[in-house]
């Protein structure tokens, strides 16, 4: 079973809100559309729903026109649930979902033994069956959003389309209603469209996203295709940073704070410097970035592949010396971050915890200090002592570097200040 929507255009009026949107969906898939508001999100699946007729283009069903089905037809094959699922009755829970069968039944006819059988079974897979004698009016948002998802199943729809179902939602709802998409899709071998505005939930989820931006797709495929930061940058405008999460290895969207940005736009070029960073374990990531940002070179080192200043440098290509995964720094390593460190105007030693395995960065602030003309920077958000897990190695040492003439910040964005005023 595949869903195929072929270069479709559809107008508000005379205003086009969707462009050549060109795209397929197989059976078992979860297909996560994100954009930003106003994109066009919400008239794309009322295009597929037929509740808004595409001007061109064709949207079909196992190669069935789906704007040529008679209404019944339609409803067994395509079940929505829309933004807002108010119910202004006090039905009861179980009477709205039975109202799921009415594609089933004949004219006048009652809902049968069956049917109950189809919506309790529906109930049942959502989670929401010890609901069905509840007035709607009372329940939930996460709980009547539950119910709104039973009722377009008992339609026993191929097509499940769904328009923001965890906006509003706990995240404990959120969690339930995505797995019980994926389960849907798993299991059931529904094609479930949704629109999903939570990035890192869709990317969580979903098999396959579509990036729609002012009408038009964008990106589509994987999330990591999709969620670029340039991606996000070009639809959205905002500035973010995309990461693989440590455990789930899936793309996770973190937005840039603006007291970083501004610092960013406050400052001016400077390309002819070189500022490395001795970092690790994500003391080093927003100084990459603002530094950066300001037209810095930037190195950094030494740090662990997968370490999110690892990660972080990878993106913004700046040059880093690595070591091997939660491994200690080798000779090897601390040799090459010290032709690093010659190369460099300023050093910043980052708010890094200290263990054995990196106290050689700390030898190598000291080697920085040494070098002629060379400034030591060095960034102390939380005391040396709290870091120190070294037996005191590390405290004494740090001491040393500030007795010396290391300059000290308490944060990273201040690092550009002074650098800036140098
Ligand atoms: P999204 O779901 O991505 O927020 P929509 O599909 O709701 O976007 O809207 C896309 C564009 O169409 C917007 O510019 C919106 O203002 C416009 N629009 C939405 N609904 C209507 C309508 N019923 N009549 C006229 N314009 C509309």
């Amino acid at each position: 079973m595949t869903l195929e929507i072929k270069d479709v255009d559809a107008y508000y009026g005379s205003v086009q809100v969707l462009e050549g949107v060109d795209f397929s969906a197989a059976q078992g898939e979860l297909l996560g559309i994100i954009g930003p508001n106003g994109s066009g999100k919400t008239t794309l699946l009322r295009a597929i729903a037929r509740i808004l007729k595409p001007r061109t283009g064709a949207i079909l069903l196992d190669g069935k026109q789906v704007m040529q089905m008679k209404d019944k037809e339609f409803s067994r094959q395509f079940a929505a649930v829309p933004q807002d699922t108010t119910i202004h009755f006090d039905f009861s829970a179980l009477d709205v979902v039975l109202m799921g069968r009415n594609p089933h039944l004949g004219r006048l006819e009652l809902e049968s033994e069956k049917d109950i059988d189809i919506a309790r079974r529906c109930m049942e897979l959502t989670n929401c069956w010890h609901l069905a004698e509840r007035p709607v009016t009372e329940l939930s948002g996460g709980e009547r959003q539950l119910v709104i998802i039973a009722r377009a199943l008992t339609q026993e729809p191929k097509v499940l389309l769904l328009d923001e179902p965890t906006s509003h939602l706990d995240i404990n709802y959120q969690i339930e209603i995505m797995e019980l998409l994926k389960h849907l899709t798993v299991h059931e071998g529904l094609i479930i469209i949704a629109v999903i505005h939570d990035l890192n939930l869709a990317a969580q989820y979903c098999d396959r996203l579509a990036l729609l931006r002012s009408g038009k797709i964008v990106s589509i495929g994987s999330e990591y295709e999709v969620l670029t930061a340039e991606n996000i940058k070009n639809a959205f405008g905002a500035d973010v940073i995309v990461k693989r999460h440590a455990v789930t290895n899936q793309c996770y969207v973190s937005p840039i704070p603006s007291s970083v940005k501004q610092q960013t736009e406050a400052a001016g070029k400077n390309s002819d410097i070189t500022i490395h960073l001795i970092c690790g374990g994500g003391a080093g990531a927003s100084l990459m970035y603002l530094l950066s940002e300001n037209g810095y070179n930037v190195t950094a080192g030494v740090v662990n592949m997968l370490d999110t200043d690892c990660e972080v440098a990878q993106l913004l290509n700046i040059p880093v010396v690595t070591e091997a995964p939660f491994s200690p720094i080798t000779e090897d390593a601390f040799n090459a971050h010290v032709k690093q460190i010659e190369k460099a105007d300023v050093v910043v030693l980052c708010n890094i915890p200290v263990g054995f395995g990196n106290l050689k960065n700390i030898e190598a602030a000291e080697v920085a200090l040494e070098q002629k003309g060379k400034k030591l920077m060095i960034v102390e958000t939380d005391p040396i002592e709290k870091r120190d897990f070294t037996g005191g190695d590390a405290t004494k040492r740090v001491i040393s570097l500030k007795d010396k003439g290391a300059v000290v910040v308490t944060k990273p964005e201040k690092v550009v200040g002074v650098v800036s005023t140098a």
